[in-house]
């Protein structure tokens, strides 16, 4: 058997591994590098793709396949979105009046490509799929071949979250020959969960107190339905006041429906309502213009470049009763959010504008850090570990935790190994 590290090693974006056995070849994530020209870069004779969840990260490379009829594997929910992810990708990119070979049509392929399974058996290999925690339908991937396990983590995490549960230890596989496992936070040890939320809420409070406007940016995906929902359940529970409270965007709002549709992948807690997403404190409004301030706005982009996040950001920055809370983990160099939070300015129109809104970052991730990547390689115990989605030095301050359990390695780009 070999395994083939095409894309998101020493690095986050563009996940895609191949394993290829006697019998047939299979992929795992067929992501894209966010923010750079769509590239062909993987094979496509695969037999399946397996989809670990619908970031495009790992999933934005599918429309290559969309003419091939290749067999999709990966849960409901990743279906729908990336489906809607997918959608998204083609109208920017028409949008921008850039060349993109693909259309709504092929989107709708992907989706009709899609096999909604847990488990599937393929001429000599079994593969199953375990929740992995993270977002909304994301799975780990065990293939069982020529007598070995490997388990794949994609992106993960153990503790449960507002929303969602994490992965459980003890449903997965014990002693698998490999374990190939991200390694986003490797090097990072967060803040207990209830402590960040804590903070959040009372940012929140505080803002509220001043009749301030509070900007959320958040991704349409996962995070703006976990933020809505968070804050709608502190305003029924009396820990805020009530508030205007809105998200803005089309595709979030598109999503929702689909969180709706499907509890069966929340929390019991989330599953005991009847539409649980249906928020009884937060309104979802179409524009800018419908907002009644003072508001706590969730809106899109995630990272303030771009639609309502940017128009507010710019709105807003000047206040010093306003504050922006910023929950993404990374943010790219040159975004708007970043140059705030650093510089403690804004570009409008090439002119420099001073921020005196509060501009806090609390990432709220759903990514395991090094003390849950340390817990599931010592519960695991697999004999070798591939550390892969996480810079360098991310990969190299887990892998001293875990040399002493099992060999582990870190792969080169496109790097090939033999098992
Ligand atoms: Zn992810």
């Amino acid at each position: 058997m070999k395994i083939h590290f095409l894309g998101g090693v020493r690095e986050v974006g563009g996940s895609c591994i191949a394993v290829e056995t006697n019998y047939g070849k299979v992929a795992l994530d067929y992501g894209t590098k966010i923010g750079e020209k769509f590239t062909n870069q993987f094979p496509r004779d695969f037999d399946a793709v397996i989809i670990s969840h619908a970031h495009l990260d790992h999933s934005g490379s599918l429309l290559e396949l969309s003419r091939k009829k290749s067999v999709i594997v990966g849960s409901r929910i990743t279906r729908d979105v990336t489906t809607e992810l997918l959608r998204d990708m083609i109208k920017i990119q028409r949008m921008n009046g850039n060349y993109f070979p693909y259309n709504y049509h092929d989107a709708d392929n992907v989706k009709k490509s899609w096999w909604i399974r847990d488990s599937i058996a393929l001429p000599g290999m079994l593969i199953r799929l375990y929740p992995a925690g993270h977002v909304a339908g994301a799975k780990m991937t065990s293939i069982r071949t020529e007598g070995k396990e490997i388990l794949y983590t994609g992106d993960f995490c153990l503790h449960d979250t507002e929303i969602l549960e994490g992965s459980k230890l003890e449903n997965l596989p014990k002693e698998p020959e490999a374990l190939i496992v991200e390694s986003t936070y490797g090097g990072t040890i967060r803040l207990r969960r209830s402590e960040l939320v804590d903070q959040l809420l009372k940012r929140i409070l505080c803002t509220i107190e001043r009749k301030g406007n509070v900007l959320i940016p958040s991704f349409a995906f996962h995070r703006s339905q976990e933020m809505a929902k968070r804050i709608d359940q502190a305003m029924e529970d009396g820990v805020l006041p009530k508030y205007n409270v809105y998200t803005i965007s089309k595709l979030a709002h598109k999503i929702t429906g689909y969180f709706n549709s499907h509890k069966q992948f929340f929390t019991k807690n989330i599953q005991k309502e009847n539409e649980p997403f249906n928020y009884r404190h937060v309104r979802q409004l179409r524009r800018t213009k419908q907002i009644k301030e003072p508001a706590i706005v969730i809106c899109t982009s995630g990272f303030g470049h771009a639609g309502a996040s940017l128009y507010l950001l710019n709105e807003w920055a000047a206040d010093e009763n306003n504050s922006v809370i910023i929950n993404s983990g990374y943010l790219p160099p040159d975004s708007p959010l970043k140059v705030a939070m650093e510089k403690g300015e804004l570009i409008e129109n090439g002119i420099k504008v001073p921020v005196r809104a509060e501009v806090e970052q609390i990432e709220l991730s759903g990514h395991a850090d090094q003390v849950e990547l340390v817990q599931l390689v010592e519960t695991l115990r697999p004999k070798s570990t591939f550390l892969i989605h996480g810079e360098l030095e991310q990969a190299q301050a887990l892998s001293k935790e875990i040399s002493g359990i099992t060999e582990v390695h870190i792969p080169e780009p496109r790097e090939t190994i033999s098992m």
